[in-house]
């Protein structure tokens, strides 16, 4: 996610070849600005960063070291700005948050991805469909809500959102949600109407915070409408809505320091589990090249569900692992977001070839087509692959458009694999994987 500007950062590192003079340093922060402006960061803030890089590296010495801990520091400390945060919950629930944004920024959107982290995260939520301008919207919230499993408050005999909102906290006071969502209207620019209708849905609501979401596909104007809706109504969090479709992501970077409200959270991409939390301590790591185990284990932690991972296991062992269970797999692997999401992630990948990194699971022609051959079985022979004599594999063949030897390559390759699952999760599954490597 943070693909361009890690690059930026590790390709700045790289080219550092300290001899302890003032020359290299002075080299090395040319690169890092050179990058750092290249990648949209605000001129302002690549200035002061790189101010305190070098009065740091001073401080302590001229070397590699000390310039990566003085990096390190000031970035942080460029981040933090607000606090160290991600979502944070009330004493006394329902914590309530008040989404707020411009038409079309990814306001429904953020909320339902919000919604299911909070799921994920074990949480009741309840989400209350007050944008009641766009006409979509609504509807748009109960596919949402439905897909992710979460509830929706809303009231189609009103159009007035302050009535709409009271109503859902009064359903809501009664303790049982952890966290009320409340999606507001929007529009295209900001205007008078729009921040008088949010004052009072804000009167109602009393909410425990307002995340302002910035559509980071604007540039510096994400930044000067946040700034807008901080003077005009108060935020207390900025959310980046389409950070996948910014090549260049500096925005990210100098939003603390320019808005003067942390970053909570960064959406990349369509899909409910396109959202990160955005904690500094973390995205530090990442954008060094030193990944982010903590947010890795949280994202496959909410895709993989324990019970079925236990389940999965048995299966294997004991030899019945088919088609129906694979599909399952690669839905939940699906789930987990691109492969290029979560390789940032990995210590020391946050660089890897491109190729690697532009794997996308979804479109990959090999699983396309394993996808469609299966879903041209009968549902005995997906829970039975040893039915699959030749009438029946022509069948399918002609049912998903491949041809027979593929159909027989990709059932061959799922029985080998299987096989050495199989091996491989037995009492002797280590020993075996040992005597196989030598
Ligand atoms: P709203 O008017 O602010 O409520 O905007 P919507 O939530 O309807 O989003 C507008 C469009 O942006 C929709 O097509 C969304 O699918 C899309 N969108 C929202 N967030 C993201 C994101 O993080 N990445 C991408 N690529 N698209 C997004």
């Amino acid at each position: 996610m943070f693909d361009t500007l890690t690059d930026s950062f590790t390709a700045a590192i790289k080219k550092i070849r300290f001899h302890d003079d003032d020359k290299a340093l002075t080299k090395a922060l040319d690169e890092l600005k050179k990058s750092l402006l290249k990648a949209d960061v605000n001129h302002k803030v690549v200035k002061e960063l790189i101010a305190e890089v070098q009065i740091e590296t001073k401080k302590n010495g001229i070397g590699k070291d000390q310039f990566l801990d003085a990096l390190r520091a000031a970035l942080y400390k460029l981040l933090e700005i607000g606090g160290n945060k991600g979502f944070t919950f009330v004493p006394n629930p329902p914590t309530v948050i008040l989404m707020t944004g411009l038409q079309g920024s990814g306001k429904t959107t953020t909320t339902g991805k919000l919604a299911n982290y909070l799921k994920n995260k074990q949480k009741k939520v309840l989400i209350v469909a007050a944008d009641l301008q766009r006409l979509a919207a609504v509807e748009q919230l109960r596919q949402i809500t439905t897909q992710i499993g979460v509830e929706l408050y809303e009231n189609e005999a009103t159009k007035n959102p302050v009535e709409v909102v009271a109503a859902a906290l009064k359903k809501a006071n009664d303790g049982i949600y952890d966290v009320v969502l409340i999606d507001t209207a929007g529009r295209l620019a900001i205007d008078d109407e729009l921040m008088n209708e949010l004052e009072a849905v804000k009167k109602a609501a009393n909410p425990s915070e307002i995340f302002y979401v910035a559509d980071s596909m604007t540039g510096q104007d994400a930044v000067k409408t946040a700034t807008s809706f901080k003077e005009k109504i108060g935020i207390d969090g900025v959310i980046l809505s389409k950070y996948d479709g910014d090549s260049k992501g500096g925005v990210a970077l100098g939003l603390a320091s320019q808005v003067l409200v942390p970053l909570r959270f960064i959406g990349s991409g369509e899909k409910m589990e396109d959202l990160e939390v955005f904690l500094p301590d973390r995205i530090v790591n990442r954008l060094m090249g030193f990944g982010d185990i903590e947010g890795l284990a949280e994202k496959t932690a909410g895709a993989i569900d324990e019970k079925q991972a236990k389940r999965l296991t048995k299966k294997i062992q004991k030899g019945q692992f088919n088609f129906n269970d694979f599909l399952e797999q690669m839905e939940s692997m699906k789930k987990m977001g691109s492969m290029k999401s979560l390789m940032g992630m990995i210590p020391g990948m946050g660089n890897m070839s491109k190729a690697l990194k532009d794997f996308d699971m979804e479109n990959s022609s090999e699983l396309k087509n394993i996808k469609s051959m299966v879903s041209s079985m009968t549902l005995k022979e997906r829970e039975n692959p040893d039915l699959l004599n030749n009438s029946r594999k022509g069948r399918i063949a002609k049912g998903c458009g491949l041809e027979i030897v593929e159909i027989n390559r990709m059932i061959k390759q799922f029985k080998n694999a299987g096989k050495m699952a199989k091996r491989f999760s037995g009492k002797n599954g280590m020993k075996d994987l040992q005597s196989m490597m030598g």
